[in-house]
C-alpha cells in the first residue's frame, strides 16, 4: 500500500535564518505516513496559536513541527507513536533525562501540600543555600520564572546598583526575549568594522534601544576600545561565558579574566547569564570551568528539571541594591512551591552525584562528538562538531575551526538542517540548527544507536549535497 504522504504547510525558506532558530524548516518537504498525526495537530493549533506553538523556536522542524504525548529518561514519544532519542531535550531543561522519579516525587509531595503561597514557604531558603554553596560568587539569590524575566532582573539590579543605563552584551549572544537585549541575537549578520556594532533589533518592527552597545565577542581590543570612551556609562556587560546560541565554544584563554578586569577599571556589573551552562557544565557552571567570577549570575534551565523557574543571583555588594535597598525585586510566581521543589531535588542530586555525574555525562558528550567527527572525516564531509561539556553543535564550514560569531554565520545551515531531518526519520530527535544537548540518562547503548543513525544519516546527506 502506498502510504499516504500530505505536504507539510510550514511555509519557510531553507534559507531564511530566524532568530534562534525558528527558521530552516522547509516548505516543500513532503510528510510520511509517520507524522501525520502530528501533522493533524498542527493543522488545529495554527488556528488558534502563534505558528502553533507555545514557542517560535519549536517549529523549525521538517517535515513538520512534532507534537509529543510523553517522555521518560533518554526517550521522546510522539503523537504518532514514535519514538526518539532525544537530544532537544526541551531546549536544555532535561539535564538529567525527562522526568527523573525522584523529581517527580518531590513535585508530587509539594503538589499535596500547595503551589503558591503569596508568603514565603522553607523550600525558598533552601535553594538559595544550595545555590550559594554550588556557585561561589553568589551570596543572594533573586527567584523567577523564565530566564528572559531573571536576564531583566539582572538588568534592572546592575542599573540600580549603578546608576547607570548603558549595557554591553555581545552579537551573537541570546539573552532571552525581553527588550532591550533582544538585539543582535543569532541569526541576524554580524556586524563590521571598529567601535560597537550597529543595534539591530530582532524584533520586527521595533525601534533598536539606543542604550545597548553590542561588541564582538571573544575580542578584548574591541570592548576595550569601546569602553575607553563609554565606560562610565555602562551598568552591566552581560555574555554567554561559554557560547550555546551559537558555535558552542570558550573563549581564548585570558578573554573572561581581560574582560573581568575591564570591568572592575570601569565599575561595571559583569554578568554572565548561565541560562544554559548553570549547573550543567559544573555544579559552579561555566565560571567554575573558566575560573572567572562574575558578579551577577542568571540561571535557569538545568536548575529544576523542565519546572518554570529561573534565578539571578550574586555578590551581596550588588544584590544588597535589592535585599537592603530601594529596588523591589517582585512577582506573583515567583518561589512558585512545585517549582522550588523540583529544583531541590533537582540541585540536591547534582550536589550529591557530582563526583562522577559530571565526568560520566561529559564523556558521553566527548564520545559522541568524537565519534561523529570520525563518521564525517571517512565521508569528507566539512561537518564540525563543537562541543562545551554535555552541550554539541554541529556545523557545516569549510574545515577551519569555528570560533567566532562571524565564523559560525559563515557556515551552511542547510546540511546541517538535512542532517536532523535524516535523524527523525531513523529515531533521533536533534535540533534542526544543530545544537544537542546530552543528558545524564543518556547510556552509553544510546550512544552507540545515535551513532548509527548519525552514519547512515550522514552519508545520506552527503549523496544529497554531492559531497562525494
Ligand atoms: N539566556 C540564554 C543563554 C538562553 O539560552 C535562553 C533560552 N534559550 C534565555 C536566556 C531565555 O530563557 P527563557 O527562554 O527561559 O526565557
Amino acid at each position: 500500500m502506498t502510504p499516504h504522504v500530505e505536504t507539510s504547510p510550514e511555509r519557510m525558506p531553507m534559507k531564511s535564518r530566524e532568530v534562534i532558530g525558528a527558521a530552516a524548516a522547509a516548505a516543500d518537504t513532503p510528510v510520511p505516513a509517520r507524522y501525520q498525526e502530528s501533522l493533524r495537530y498542527m493543522n488545529r493549533a495554527r488556528r488558534v496559536l502563534p505558528r502553533g506553538a507555545g514557542s517560535a523556536a519549536r517549529v523549525a522542524r521538517r517535515p513538520t513541527p512534532l507534537a509529543m504525548q510523553k517522555a521518560s529518561g533518554s526517550r521522546v514519544v510522539d503523537v504518532d507513536g514514535n519514538t526518539y532519542l532525544d537530544y532537544v531535550l526541551a531546549l536544555g531543561p532535561h539535564f538529567l533525562g525527562h522526568n527523573p522519579p525522584f523529581v517527580l516525587e518531590a513535585v508530587r509531595d509539594q503538589l499535596d501540600r500547595g503551589v503558591l503561597f503569596g508568603a514565603q514557604h522553607a523550600g525558598e531558603a533552601e535553594l538559595a543555600e544550595r545555590i550559594c554553596a554550588m556557585v561561589p560568587s553568589v551570596e543572594q539569590v533573586a527567584l523567577t520564572s523564565t530566564g528572559s524575566d531573571a536576564v531583566h532582573a539582572a538588568t534592572r539590579i546592575a542599573r540600580a546598583a549603578t546608576g547607570r543605563r548603558r549595557i554591553v552584551k555581545f552579537e551573537g549572544h541570546y539573552h532571552g526575549w525581553i527588550e532591550p537585549l533582544y538585539v543582535n541575537v543569532p541569526g541576524v549578520p554580524p556586524g563590521e568594522g571598529a567601535g560597537p556594532l550597529p543595534v539591530v533589533n530582532g524584533i520586527a518592527g521595533a525601534p533598536p534601544p539606543a542604550d545597548v552597545i553590542v561588541c564582538r565577542w571573544n575580542d578584548v581590543a574591541h570592548l576595550r576600545e569601546v569602553l575607553a570612551t563609554a565606560g562610565d556609562s555602562v551598568a552591566m556587560i552581560i555574555m554567554e561565558p561559554a557560547t550555546c546560541n551559537f558555535g558552542t565554544f570558550y573563549a581564548d584563554p585570558g578573554y573572561l579574566a581581560e574582560v573581568r578586569a575591564l570591568c572592575d577599571t570601569h565599575g561595571i556589573v559583569l554578568a554572565f547569564d548561565e541560562v544554559i551552562t548553570g549547573f550543567r557544565l559544573a555544579p559552579g557552571g561555566a565560571q567554575q570551568v573558566l575560573g572567572v567570577s562574575p558578579d551577577l549570575t542568571v540561571f535557569a534551565k538545568a536548575l529544576a528539571s523542565g519546572f518554570p523557574i529561573a534565578a539571578v543571583g550574586g555578590r551581596d555588594s550588588v544584590m544588597s541594591i535589592a535585599s537592603r535597598g530601594p529596588l523591589q525585586h517582585v512577582g506573583t510566581y515567583n518561589g512558585n512551591a512545585v517549582s522550588v521543589a523540583a529544583a531541590n531535588a533537582t540541585l540536591g542530586y547534582l550536589q550529591t552525584t557530582a563526583a562522577t555525574l559530571y565526568p560520566q555525562v561529559n564523556a558521553a558528550a566527548e564520545r559522541l562528538a568524537d565519534e561523529t567527527r570520525k563518521i564525517a572525516e571517512s565521508l569528507e564531509l566539512p561537518l564540525i562538531v563543537n562541543r562545551t561539556g554535555s552541550v554539541l553543535q554541529f556545523l557545516w564550514g569549510d574545515g577551519s575551526p569555528v570560533t567566532s560569531y562571524p565564523q559560525a554565520w559563515a557556515c551552511d545551515p542547510e546540511p546541517v538542517a538535512d542532517l536532523a531531518l535524516e535523524l527523525l526519520h531513523r529515531g533521533v530527535h536533534a535540533l534542526e540548527r544543530g545544537l544537542w544537548f546530552v543528558s545524564t540518562s543518556h547510556t552509553q547503548a544510546d550512544i552507540d544507536l545515535t551513532l548509527e543513525a548519525l552514519s547512515a544519516a550522514l552519508a545520506q546527506v552527503a549523496t544529497a549535497h554531492q559531497f562525494r
